[in-house]
């Protein structure tokens, strides 16, 4: 029998290009990157032979490391730091060198700029191949978790009273000094306690400029940007609201936005803009669910020249109850509205909501009074009055269109095409909470994975002819 030793210590050779087959993905994310214009990443980089300086990690080598971390479901800077000592992959990506999970965190959030330019290089080589057409460009949003809890949410009172604590704390670990604790340790634990109490003070701000418009806000202490938001499964948590713009051909993300507002009204003109800003054209259509559909959207599509599909909701079409404003008669004689008890509402004044202009019309005072169905008819108010928004040649045509065979066929292939890259990022990229705290490094992170994802599609679909020149 031949024992094993595990005191032993081994030194064995690495044959570090054997390290993964040939037709690995590493080897294509690598070679696609190599191909890409990087000079952006490179001039940031100030080290330099005549300067002198501690060498910089290429960036070449740093996108790639991401790409594929974000491909294999990594989005943790310490998992890809751990990953370069033992997964042959990373290994092979670094030539079996360590790099620093600092640099690795810092490179995601930190290059924004030069990670938008990649990312529009990219649909510039998916254009060119054919893969993308911006014929029918699909906008849905999905909610993203925050990296913070539900019970972490504070009024006004209880984070001033946080923050005093933090501030008192981090004082007098100035002052004292800790016996056994070696300088690296405290210096270690000076740095969370000040994070800490940075993002206490920027949570104090962030509710005052909730508190403008809703006085009983409550703000994460652990991430201040982050909002409470309805989740699909009914319950509410801190999360962002990320909004993928996805060309109908083969599914590309032609834009990626992550913003506050859980509602997703008022993100179809500003995905808009952005493509145009980013392709120098935009699409011929837009389909978007009825979230997005609202008066407002269909007008600003239409002024846009955007071919618009969307589905419109209950409130927009009719509405049951026999007291609503359907159901009050419009006489266009004499200007004025019947009620189902058949008393006037006369006109009085206008006032504009959300960008749509409405006429108001009201009872005489006291005219509800001894009514039946007062209650029903105005709820708590004393007499009954109704807002009608001025005709809207466009939402008369968008209905009209929507009837159509055509456009149902076309909205119905919205959730297949704009639904993949939510489900794909969420399952196979493991992004289903974020690793990052504050809305700028979401954006960053959420640009990766748009970045991540369009490259599969390029390494999958572009013939290598079509793919980056040297
Ligand atoms: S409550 Fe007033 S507006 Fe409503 S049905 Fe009765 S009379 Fe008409």
């Amino acid at each position: 029998m031949r024992g094993v030793n595990r005191e032993q210590m081994c030194w064995r050779a690495v044959d570090v290009e054997r390290l993964i087959g040939d037709d690995h993905a590493a080897r294509a994310i690598w070679e696609f990157v190599g191909r890409l214009d990087l000079s952006g990443y490179y001039e940031r980089i100030e080290a330099s032979v005549e300067e002198g300086g501690r060498p910089a990690i290429d960036p070449r080598l740093l996108i790639s490391l991401w790409v594929y971390a974000y491909s294999v479901g990594v989005g943790s800077a310490r998992e890809v730091a751990r990953r370069c000592e033992w997964d042959p992959a990373f290994q092979w990506l670094t030539g079996c060198e360590a790099v620093n999970y600092h640099t690795l965190a810092d490179f995601r959030v930190l290059r924004r700029a030069e990670l938008d330019e990649t990312f529009t290089q990219v649909l510039g080589l998916l254009s060119a191949g054919g893969l993308i057409t911006l014929d029918q460009v699909m906008q849905d949003g999905t909610k993203m978790r925050a990296l913070a809890s539900g019970k972490s949410f504070r009024r006004q009172r209880a984070l001033q009273q946080h923050l005093d604590e933090v501030r008192r704390y981090v004082r007098e670990m100035g002052e004292a000094e800790p016996e056994g604790d070696s300088a690296r340790v405290r210096a270690a634990r000076q740095r969370v306690e000040r994070e800490r109490c940075e993002r206490l003070e920027k949570a104090v701000a962030e509710l005052e400029h909730l508190a403008a418009s809703n006085k009983d806000a409550r703000v994460s202490v652990s991430d201040p940007e982050a909002r409470r938001m309805k989740q699909p499964d009914g319950g509410f948590a801190p999360s962002y609201n990320v909004q993928f713009s996805t060309d109908a051909v083969h599914g590309a993300i032609v834009e990626v936005d992550v913003v506050q507002d859980g509602n997703d009204r008022h993100q179809l003109t500003p995905a808009l803009e952005r493509i145009e800003q980013r392709l120098g054209r935009k699409p011929q259509q837009m389909v978007a669910d009825g979230d997005y559909t609202t008066r407002a959207n269909i007008e600003a599509m239409q002024t846009a020249g955007v071919d618009f599909i969307g589905s419109l909701r209950k409130e927009e079409t009719a509405e049951e109850s026999p007291f609503s404003a359907q159901q009050f008669r419009y006489d266009e004689q004499q200007n004025c509205y019947l009620c189902p008890q058949g008393k006037r509402l006369r006109p009085d004044g206008s006032q504009t909501k959300s960008g749509v202009r409405y006429r108001r019309y009201r009872i005489r005072t006291g005219e509800c009074q001894g009514c039946p169905h007062r209650t029903a008819c105005c709820g708590d108010h004393r007499s009954r009055n109704l807002m009608r928004p001025e005709p809207s040649a466009a939402l008369e045509a968008f209905r009209q269109k929507m009837s159509t065979d055509e456009a149902k066929a076309q909205y119905r292939k919205r959730s297949r095409v704009a639904e993949f890259c939510h489900a794909w990022i969420k399952s196979k990229f493991g992004l289903r909470q974020l690793p990052v705290r504050g809305l700028l490094k979401a954006k960053s992170v959420m640009l990766w994975a748009a970045l991540t994802f369009n490259i599969q599609l390029a390494l999958r679909l572009l013939k290598p002819q079509a793919q980056p020149a040297r």
